[in-house]
């Protein structure tokens, strides 16, 4: 499916050279904040904070059947209450609409997209879509929105992962921008916000890194800078399945915040001195703002049995 190296090609996407420093953390809002997001969200606050830079906070709501009510507020109380606290106003996804049109209709300009009428079933069992409606494109408006996946390998050098890279077409194939029930596609919207919104690093979950490619891929075909990313490693329960706000993960709420944090600088490698054991979330975000060092971050994409370790 996907290849380790990172081999320069000329496809390769050049990032941003410039010094400005905009991160940002962007949860859905299915459910409150669980220890693993906190882990990515302290990651991103950090290496923000670490270079002096701006973090934003982006709730993305734009798939209306998954939000769950009060989630984004519940996220928000949260992050505040683990000292978590970001720049500017809070960005909702569900308010830019006009930008997500704007970019597939620049997609379509660039005769990168068709229709695609095909019912999941007929799709099941292939990863890869196998072109059925490219080959038989459909006028009208009803169907999904795919891009086009073209011959190309986009690689990268993620900061904790190293090297990464997938070849659009093999190992990702036609992919879908905007659903057929109308809603905009994570990857066109997170493409379209992280290049338009001038955002110049991720710090996210490493369970999003082999969504990374296809981000890279929008965002060169949209003429948009794209960010530097760093893929932090997510935490697995006991079964092995990924914490989520889905699987109601352990609730951080039953913990004191600054419990939370430590055990999150732990999981991030950073060795807090014991001294700070029960300090306050800002005393410990103040230490591991100057003392961040994303080497230190464990380098995999997932942690099990991750309360043994702390
Ligand atoms: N909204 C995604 C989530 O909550 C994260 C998207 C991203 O960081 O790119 O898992």
């Amino acid at each position: 499916m996907k290849s380790r190296s990172a081999s320069s090609t000329a496809d390769s996407v050049t990032n941003r050279i410039e010094s400005r420093y905009c991160g940002r953390f962007a949860p859905s809002p299915t459910g409150p904040l669980h220890l693993g997001s906190l882990v990515t969200a302290v990651a991103s606050f950090l290496d923000a904070r670490a270079h002096h830079g701006e973090w934003q906070l982006r709730i993305e709501d734009i798939d209306g059947p998954r939000t769950v009510d009060g989630a984004a507020d519940a996220i928000r109380n949260s992050l505040v209450r683990h000292g978590l606290e970001w720049d500017g106003e809070i960005v909702r996804q569900s308010t830019h609409a006009d930008r997500y049109d704007h970019a597939i209709a620049e997609l379509r300009r660039l005769g990168m997209t068709f229709r695609c009428r095909c019912s999941r079933s007929a799709l099941s069992g292939d990863p890869i879509y196998p072109g059925t409606c490219r080959r038989n494109p459909h006028h009208d408006g009803e169907g999904a929105i795919r891009v086009r996946a073209r011959a190309i390998e986009i690689a990268f050098e993620d900061r904790i992962q190293g090297g990464y890279a997938q070849h659009i077409e093999r190992d990702v194939g036609d992919f879908v921008i905007r659903r057929r029930d109308g809603l905009y596609a994570y990857q066109l919207a997170v493409s379209a916000d992280d290049g338009d919104g001038r955002i110049t690093h991720v710090v996210r979950g490493a369970d999003l890194l082999d969504n990374t490619p296809r981000q890279l891929y929008l965002m060169q075909l949209l003429g948009l800078d794209a960010p530097i990313y760093a893929h932090v490693p997510v935490l697995l329960g006991a079964d092995g399945t990924k914490l989520s706000k889905q699987t109601g993960a352990r609730s951080i709420e039953a913990h004191p915040a600054g419990e939370n944090v430590w055990l999150a600088l732990t999981l991030l490698g950073q060795s807090p001195p014991a001294t700070l054991r029960g300090a306050i979330p800002n005393e410990l975000l103040d230490w591991a703002t100057r003392h961040w060092r994303i080497d230190d971050v464990p380098r995999t994409t997932a942690i099990t049995n991750f309360l043994a370790l702390c």
